[in-house]
């Protein structure tokens, strides 16, 4: 079954909303070849900007995040319903930083997924191990665990809305990359849990994005793996060139 590629870029706690609407008119330029999709997940105070910018185009808008609670007193959270007013149409939940710097376990993240597909949002679940973990042999294990609990309670036909975007902390935001035959195994892992979970036509559906110090020198011998279906990038997003020349992996 030939999957569609997504590279999404996570600007993370950077740009200004004038920086934002710039970048996003540079990602909006960039032409995708035929099965390559192109994402932004911009800051929640840049969305709205952003919105205006990516109106007609062909890059899907996405949060970084979002509270597991549709409304009350969360008090810096933002709100499922807020990001759908305005537009946006995926969000990233689990990111590593998300996990290890804020502390968000299995469980909540479990119950942010559960409520953004409940309003219709694409979810990019991050998983991933960190490097004491891949040192004690522990990578499929903390992979595998955070998939299940990450989708605990996802039907199949959730899974249509569901990106998997493998990320090994120990890779994210220091220029160390997992070698493309490395990430290939842990992708082709993560693929047999999610066959074991649901069914192998579901798994072979699912888009397995990589992510980790991404660049456009890197991108195509990531991409050429079987089961790497495209990329979650940081550093390298936030710049619309690089951001492109990664887009470009196939040419
Ligand atoms: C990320 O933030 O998801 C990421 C992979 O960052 P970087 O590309 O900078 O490693």
């Amino acid at each position: 079954m030939s999957r569609n590629y997504l590279i999404a870029g996570n600007w993370k706690m950077n740009k200004t909303p004038k920086e934002a609407v710039a970048l996003a008119e540079g990602v909006r330029k960039i032409k995708a070849g035929a099965g390559i999709r192109k994402m932004i997940a911009p800051s929640f105070v840049c969305i709205p900007a952003v919105v205006e910018v990516l109106k007609g185009s062909d890059v899907t808008l996405a949060a970084q995040n979002m509270a597991s609670v549709e409304e009350g007193a969360h008090t810096g959270e933002t709100s499922v319903l807020m990001l759908k007013e305005l537009g946006v149409e995926s969000v990233i939940l689990g990111h590593s930083e998300r996990r290890h710097v804020y502390g968000e376990s299995d469980e909540l993240i479990n119950a942010k997924v559960k409520l953004a597909l409940s309003h219709g949002l694409e979810v990019v679940l991050c998983v991933g191990e960190t490097l004491e973990e891949r040192e004690d042999g522990k990578v499929d294990e903390v992979c595998f665990r955070q998939i299940e609990g990450g989708l605990s309670g996802v039907s199949a036909d959730g899974m249509k809305h569901i990106v998997i975007a493998y990320e090994p902390v120990w890779a994210i935001g220091t220029g160390k990359t997992a070698t493309p035959l490395d990430a290939q195994t842990v992708h082709k892992a993560c693929r047999g849990k999610i066959a074991e979970l649901y069914s192998p036509s579901i798994a072979n559906s699912v888009i397995i994005q990589y992510g980790g110090s991404v660049k456009p020198g890197n991108a195509a011998e990531l991409m050429a793996q079987e089961d790497i279906d495209g990329a979650l990038v940081g550093g390298a997003s936030l710049d619309a060139d690089s951001f492109a020349g990664i887009v470009a992996f196939d040419v």
